[in-house]
């Protein structure tokens, strides 16, 4: 008899943590802008945990946080608090981490995700604020082969927010496109670098499985230590399968944390998972508690730009696919890019923006992709490029010359204009000048000729073609194209 697999619904919640884009640290003045910094040299006596100093909220990075709990739909609580979060560590300066338990910033919100064409809404529990720790740095010594530890305590207390959605994911995918969305709303809204694989978007996932129409569930697994989306993605698949063997096997999922090895592409046990009264909880006693007005939300509210999701849709209505409005939502930096082109194209919305469109999505992005380099560093501004687009639309120059004066226009900084000007690049339309090019064509290929006279439509388009090679793409096709039946009749 071959033993059936068990039909398992897996059950995936997502914590991250993400550093804030704050000139300063928490709860003291030391600059949060470490990266780079010679270790240990952007720390006070706060941030080194000493006795007797005191902490003072960073009201920026506050005012971060209320910002991210409105773009992912949450409630502000009018009454939020710090606590304490007790355990011992190496990294932890002060033996605590200033945190909160009870009455996080932000509750009950959520974020709309796509997977598949289907739109699913996943829940965010809690959006809270808290203190990143120092960095343990593990090496080995050449000589003795011995391990030790250093300390780098630059990290210490730089503003760290904590995102807990609800166990509302059911697939690997789903968790890597809640991942991809937050990380875009955030640094739409300006809070954080959001970049995984520099460590300052950290992603835990919770993973358990239950057999499909049990409501119950089954004990969950921690998963940490992943560094990508795809790491995110591929441990949750291990996991899955790891999990679903052990239950069809008869076996019991013991709740515990799991590293994720990405070069073995595997998670292996950690530790067994400490309950929440393990870390003593109490009251931070140093700190005031926060009181949230109603008019202080709606300010923060009014700072927020159009989020991703609305952006697309408008873009869409503008005429533009799916597709099209998705990638070039995909960032706010094109987003604006691809705005401040269609504005200075200044024609009817909908063909400014499909003319914007085909050239940030198309010329600009091979720019992205060949030299890897982000939006921001592109030298062209919108209205240089808009000047560009204008003068292939007037037919001032072809496409095929359009594109070699983009790759000018990024070389030199100079505008449109004036390189087509001194290079000599503007479209031939004057019929006595390519008539002398034609006959040259015409001279030269005589099979075209014949099989043109022979009534082949394709020959028009080889010999259409052959002119524009002949002036180096800058005749016009259709002068062409009508002074070859001109002179063959
Ligand atoms: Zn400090």
């Amino acid at each position: 008899m071959v033993a059936v697999a068990t039909d398992f619904e897996t059950v995936i919640g997502l914590e991250v943590h993400c550093q804030l884009v704050t000139k300063s640290k928490m709860f003291c003045g030391c600059s949060a802008d470490y990266s780079g910094a010679e270790p240990n040299t952007h720390v006070c006596p706060v941030c080194l945990g000493m006795p007797g100093v005191l902490p003072v909220i960073n009201e920026q990075a506050i005012a971060f946080i209320v910002k991210t709990g409105l773009a992912l739909n949450c409630e502000i609580s009018p009454f939020s608090k710090f606590d304490r979060k007790n355990y011992p560590y190496p990294d932890l300066m002060k033996g605590y981490q200033i945190s909160q338990y009870d009455l996080p910033v932000c509750h009950d919100g959520w974020l709309d995700i796509e997977v598949d064409g289907a739109t699913r809404r996943i829940g965010i529990t809690r959006v809270h604020m808290e203190e990143d720790t120092a960095r343990l740095l593990h090496r080995t010594d050449p000589v003795t082969g011995e391990g030790y530890s250093l300390l780098d305590v630059n990290r210490s207390g730089t503003p760290l927010m904590e995102i807990v959605s609800e166990p509302d994911m059911r697939t690997p995918a789903e968790a890597r496109e809640y991942l991809v969305r937050l990380r875009q709303i955030l640094r739409y809204i300006g809070v954080s670098e959001a970049n995984m694989e520099d460590g300052n978007f950290r992603c835990d996932a919770n993973i358990s499985l239950r057999p499909r129409g049990i409501t119950a569930f089954g004990s969950k697994v921690e998963v940490k230590n992943m560094n990508s989306f795809r790491a995110v993605h591929d441990a949750l698949v291990f996991e899955q399968k790891r999990q679903a063997a052990i239950l069809d096997a008869g076996g019991s999922i013991p709740q515990q944390t799991r590293g994720w090895v990405d070069e073995r592409g595997e998670t292996v046990s950690q530790r067994s998972k400490e309950s929440a009264h393990d870390y003593r909880y109490f009251p931070e006693p140093d700190l005031p508690s926060l009181r949230f007005a109603p008019e202080y939300v709606a300010e923060q509210r009014a700072l927020l730009p159009e989020l991703p999701d609305a952006r697309r849709r408008r873009f869409a209505s503008l005429g533009l696919s799916e597709a099209e409005a998705a990638t070039l939502t995909e960032s706010r930096d094109r987003a604006d890019y691809f705005e401040d082109v269609s504005r200075a194209l200044a024609l009817d919305p909908q063909r400014s923006a499909k003319l914007a469109a085909n050239w940030v999505l198309g010329e600009v992005g091979r720019w992205s992709n060949t030299t890897g380099k982000e939006l921001a560093a592109f030298p062209v501004t919108a209205e240089a490029l808009a000047g560009l687009i204008r003068m292939v639309e007037d037919g001032k120059v072809t496409s095929a010359v359009g594109k070699e004066v983009f790759e000018e226009m990024v070389a030199s900084g100079r505008a449109a204009q004036e390189i087509v000007e001194s290079g000599g690049m503007g479209q031939i339309s004057g019929s006595d000048e390519l008539r002398d090019v034609v006959r040259k064509v015409i001279a030269a290929n005589d099979k075209a000729v014949d099989d043109y006279r022979a009534g082949k439509e394709a020959a028009v388009k080889f010999l259409t073609g052959q002119a524009m090679r002949e002036t180096r793409g800058r005749a016009n096709p259709q002068v062409i194209q009508d002074l070859l039946k001109q002179e063959l009749g």
